[in-house]
């Protein structure tokens, strides 16, 4: 069975939590895109940790874990972060790593606090040089993590990289160090990661054509999707489950089922358009009550009841078979809770698509139901919640048209209600 978990709304949706439920049953866990961005936080019985690169597998020793081939790693980062798991007490001898992901340079970071100062309208990037290892990948400067392991290539390759982009941007100079400071580091790391890179193909083949369990693990949401997103406010690469196949070297007929996961309300990190946001007392509750702050980056998040375009548009893009619902538990204490149904634009009533710039003049209009004020984070099955909840949930499936066959009532792995 393969099946991909991808964020229905802006990302942040709890997908590691997930993907930690799903990977206790899983024999291999892929992340396909992005970076070490955005983080998971995953709350289990070894811990809390915060996995920024590393797919959630990692705690199941039965697990192969692979960093896919459509991921961008910043070896530095993905260093600290073996280290971490390990001195919480993890084995990370399953973890493998793509030789063909590419690598995040810190000449990609001063790149990208060098494009983010001279933009007027920000993107609301993470600095991290997540867009301009993209950028270097799509435009056929990148260097592939596999061409780490010929030191006299790798350096080679570094050293031209990195005299060929002082001269195309002279200006990211001010951000900037050394070349040797760069080789110190990367060459550091390497001798760390040098065990784990392989041809992961051959592995995932064997898998899928086995009949395994593999899930993908995707990052972000459909909403910072490049081609489907709120363009440019989106992330360089494909979280659609679409992403999933080119990512990870899996053919799109084999993907059997996709859980979409969302939030009971909407949240949403940088810039662009969020048509739901509330700015008010409303909008603190939720972060407050939903701890709504950046794992990766402590920004923030802005926050805003659940937007049914969203969800719809979602359904169509990713497919998907089912929906998680998470943090069902951080609307317990409201007498009211709203949905938006569909925007109004002009006096006209839309759904999405809209573009970026038309998305933000679109206004949400709500559909409001009774609220619960029980605590509803020891519920465990449907039956448990109290009727509004229900209700809520129910009316979301109606609007959306796809299951809700998980509701997540907590940041534990057991809090988790199933209806399969
Ligand atoms: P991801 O990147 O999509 O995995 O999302 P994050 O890990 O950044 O955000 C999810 C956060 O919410 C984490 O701190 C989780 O521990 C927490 N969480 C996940 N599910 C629930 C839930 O159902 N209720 C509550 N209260 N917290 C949850």
């Amino acid at each position: 069975m393969i099946h991909a978990v991808v964020g229905a709304q802006y990302g942040d949706e709890g997908k590691g939590k997930m993907v930690d439920y799903f990977a206790v049953q899983a024999d291999m866990v892929i992340r396909y895109q992005g970076g070490g961005n955005a983080g998971h936080t995953i709350v289990n019985e070894h811990g809390k940790f915060a996995l920024h690169l590393v797919p959630s597998g990692i705690f199941n020793p039965n697990t192969v874990c692979v960093v896919g081939t459509g991921v961008v790693v910043h070896p530095m980062n993905l260093v600290k972060e073996l280290k971490s798991l390990q001195d919480g007490g993890i084995d990370t001898g399953n973890l493998v790593i793509s030789n063909r992901a590419h690598i995040v340079l810190p000449l990609h970071i001063w790149q990208d606090q060098y494009e983010e100062a001279s933009r007027s309208k920000k993107v609301g990037t993470t600095l991290q040089g997540i867009g301009p290892a993209y950028q270097d990948k799509a435009g056929r400067f990148g260097l592939q993590i596999g061409e780490m392991k010929d030191l006299e290539h790798f350096r080679s390759r570094l050293l031209s990289t990195y005299e060929a982009k002082l001269k195309r941007m002279p200006g990211i100079r001010e951000f900037g160090g050394s070349f040797d400071d760069m080789w110190n580091e990367l060459t550091a790391a390497r001798e760390v990661l040098l065990p784990y890179i392989q041809d992961t193909l051959p592995l995932i083949r064997q898998a899928v054509e086995a009949g395994k369990h593999v899930l993908l693990e995707g990052q972000l949401g459909v909403m910072r999707d490049l081609d489907w997103g709120v363009y440019p406010f989106v992330t360089s690469s494909s979280p659609i489950s679409g992403g999933t196949s080119a990512g990870a070297g899996i053919p799109p007929t084999a993907i059997k089922r996709v859980t979409g996961i969302t939030k009971a309300y909407t949240t949403a990190v940088g810039e662009g358009p969020f048509p739901t946001k509330l700015e008010d007392e409303m909008g603190k509750f939720l972060q407050e009550h939903g701890h709504e702050y950046g794992a990766t980056t402590g920004r923030p998040r802005a926050t805003g009841w659940l937007d049914i375009p969203t969800l719809r548009y979602g359904a169509w893009l990713n497919g998907y078979t089912e929906l998680a619902m998470m943090k069902l538990d951080v609307l317990s204490g409201l007498s009211e809770v709203s949905i938006c149904t569909h925007y109004d634009l002009n006096g006209q009533s839309y759904d999405l698509p809209l573009p970026a710039y038309e998305l933000e003049q679109a206004q949400p209009v709500y559909e409001t139901l009774a609220g619960w004020t029980e605590d509803i984070s020891g519920c465990r099955k449907f039956d448990d919640l109290p009727e509004a909840a229900k209700e809520f949930v129910q009316k979301i499936e109606e609007l959306v048209g796809v299951p809700i066959r998980y509701i997540s009532v907590g940041p534990e792995r057991n809090q988790t209600i199933s209806r399969e």
